[in-house]
């Protein structure tokens, strides 16, 4: 197996990973969506609304606004509070706030400077004059798999793309270049030459235009690996953890056929 870094931002990591196979891969994106807990907004108790928005409009919105999760905090399944009330399992934003003005995410104070919304200019409900809200959203740990407000990020790939050119086929290669959407192919010293090719879709437009001289392909087992967190923690973060998650299963499943 072969692990190359292609990307790596605050909020996008990209790699190639080669010598797996696509249920491998696959394992590790559905992991990602689903299996690595997040802090989210879980429940909302309103002390007052005047807005023209619903108690459950704005519960919503808060619900998807994703939160700066730090380590430490449990599930409230395996917390001894058993509420998931507890400051080990839960976190308090509060809001209080009074028209004419636009409430939003960063108004919210929270119990833990740690645990904050990724987009403080975020809106969340717009007061009038005489208006009030008052709320304290509950923020506890989840799975994606529960609700994608809990999901870490979006996890994607695809096979690295093989663009075969037959140089000799054609003299004239506009016909090729202008038929691909995402503008990778270029004509260099009378040859056709692809610029990027982790662009490539694979939508085979190229290949169509011009079938004497283009051949594009997947390989099944190479693949570019992509991740684009919420903001809630970093790219390699979610990927490390997702990696735990399955490293975890294999350990209670080959306890199991030990016990065999
Ligand atoms: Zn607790």
């Amino acid at each position: 197996m072969e692990l190359e870094i292609r990307e790596i931002g605050d909020e996008n990591l990209r790699f190639f990973i080669s010598g797996v196979t696509p249920a491998f891969v696959n394992s590790i994106r559905r992991t990602i969506l689903q299996e690595v807990p997040v802090m989210a907004v879980d429940e909302v108790e309103f002390a007052e609304n005047d807005s023209v928005m619903g108690d459950e409009v704005i519960a919503h919105r808060l619900g998807q606004m994703p939160l700066t999760t730090p380590d430490g905090y449990l599930l409230p399944s395996e917390c001894d509070c058993r509420e998931g009330r507890c400051s080990n399992c839960s976190v308090d934003l509060t809001l209080e706030a009074e028209g004419p003005t636009v409430a939003r995410a960063g108004d919210m104070d929270s119990s833990d400077p740690d645990v904050a919304p990724v987009q403080p200019d975020a809106p969340v409900v717009r007061l009038e004059e005489g208006q009030k809200v008052k709320l304290t959203a509950i923020v506890r740990l989840g799975f994606g798999e529960d609700h994608a407000n809990w999901q870490p990020a979006i996890a994607s790939y695809k096979y690295l793309p093989v663009i075969e050119i037959d140089q000799d086929a054609r003299e004239d290669w506009d016909e090729c270049v202008d038929a691909c959407p995402k503008n990778i192919l270029e004509v260099e010293d009378g040859e056709l030459v692809v610029t990027d090719r982790e662009e490539c879709t694979l939508c085979k437009a190229c290949a169509e235009a011009c079938p004497d001289a283009i051949e594009v392909s997947g390989d099944p087992s190479k693949f570019i690996f992509k991740i684009e967190s919420t903001g809630c923690m970093s790219p390699e973060r979610i990927l490390k953890k997702s990696i735990e998650v399955l490293k975890d299963k294999c350990d209670q499943f080959s306890e199991g056929v030990e016990r065999l």
